[in-house]
């Protein structure tokens, strides 16, 4: 056994189906008495249910969160907080809604409620990614961790079967970087192949049965322990080339975590057999590479960058961007290599050994 570090993420989670109707109660154990509820513009009608569910402890609504967490829609939410003289902030959404959250909590140090309705992961992470003028910058702090995350099932059944998926493959990407991460330990070893392993057996069954509530709470359960993942280890390439190109090109967060996944795997496979010894056993496959992009097809996710909106002429300025700020990856990087990648996601090769 190699020597590690273990530090456990401090967040209270709750989960089940219904638990949103304990909103009021979680607010209360956290003493607040003044919520802000955070949505995106689409999910008035989910932040209501939060209102309902958080009783006279809500104090107003804010629905503009917006993916990629832009630094001027948080400023605008900055002044309703102050306004409303919140006490505490309720996330109810994807990413881009818990992003908002967090962004607050980073400027104010209030404590958050998330009710995650997608499986992208945040809301068990101290990281903070924002944009500002073209470029998403990271950063982590012991502020950003939401206090209290309460899973509801329930909540996730109206995502349709694609998103679904995409955001299935975004949670996927967490486990699989987690593997090789240089600060893995083996309870994250573990989490991230039971992740992998649910998330990969289940996906199937809901694109078939995109309502039935045992698969809907099968499909959460991987994603909370990607999430974990993804707030205890230090992400990698896919990582680092995803929010460079979403930050750059404005593409859709979840969709290029799609693309890129099995190009990123493949680069680095000579480089980590471990990582694909485990994920071979949590894909039950022995060609994890060609099984993701299997999946993909099945799911009918997108499998190029050009059909997602990232311009062929992009590819450069990416590289530049990635070369940069370098960082830890298991195989080196350099301009040669990182252009050639992008290539091949953009255009959707495949892989090199699909026949
Ligand atoms: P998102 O929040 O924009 O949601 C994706 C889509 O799902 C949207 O179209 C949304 O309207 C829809 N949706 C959400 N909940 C729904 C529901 N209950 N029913 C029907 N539709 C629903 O995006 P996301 O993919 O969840 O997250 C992406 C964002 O989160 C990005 O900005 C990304 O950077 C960030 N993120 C951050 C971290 C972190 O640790 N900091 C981790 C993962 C993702």
């Amino acid at each position: 056994m190699q020597a590690f570090i273990y530090q456990a993420q401090s967040a209270r989670v709750i989960f089940g189906s219904g638990t949103g109707g304990q909103l009021a109660d979680e607010a209360a154990r956290l003493g607040l008495k003044r919520l802000l509820i955070l949505c995106t513009p689409g999910q008035t009608a989910l932040a209501e249910r939060a209102r309902e569910w958080a009783g006279e402890r809500a104090v107003g609504v804010f629905a503009g969160a917006t993916m990629h967490t832009p630094v001027d829609v948080t400023e605008r939410a900055l002044v309703a907080v102050r306004d409303l003289h919140a006490d505490g902030v309720v996330s109810i959404g994807g990413g881009s809604t818990i992003g908002l959250g967090k962004a607050i909590a980073l400027r104010t140090d209030l404590p958050q409620i998330v009710l995650p309705t997608t499986y992208a992961g945040s809301e068990m992470t101290p990281i903070l990614g924002e944009t500002k003028d073209g470029r998403k910058t990271t950063q982590r702090s012991p502020k950003i961790l939401p206090e209290t995350v309460i899973y509801d099932v329930d909540l996730s059944r109206s995502l349709s079967p694609r998103i679904s998926a995409l955001s299935a493959f975004n949670a996927i990407a967490h486990a699989v970087e987690a593997l090789y991460a240089p600060d893995t330990n083996p309870v994250i070893s573990l989490m991230a192949e039971e992740g992998i392993r649910t998330l990969v057996a289940t996906l199937p069954r809901l694109i078939e049965f995109p309502d039935d509530p045992a698969i809907r709470s099968g499909m959460l359960y991987g994603a909370w322990l990607c999430s974990c993942c993804l707030g205890s280890t230090t992400m990698g390439l896919h990582h680092k080339l995803c929010h460079t190109l979403g930050g750059a090109f404005d593409l859709p967060h979840a969709e290029t975590h799609t693309v890129v996944l099995p190009y990123v795997m493949e680069f680095n496979a000579p480089a980590i057999p471990d990582a694909m010894a485990r994920l071979s056993a949590a894909m039950n496959t022995g060609d994890p590479v060609n099984s993701l992009l299997a999946l993909g097809r099945l799911c009918r996710v997108p499998a190029a960058l050009k059909d997602i909106g990232m311009p062929e002429e992009g590819i450069g300025r990416a590289v530049r961007q990635l070369l940069e700020n370098p960082y830890v990856n298991p195989r080196p990087l350099d301009a040669a290599v990182l252009t050639e990648l992008l290539e091949r996601a953009w255009s959707g090769a495949g892989s090199r050994t699909s026949g």
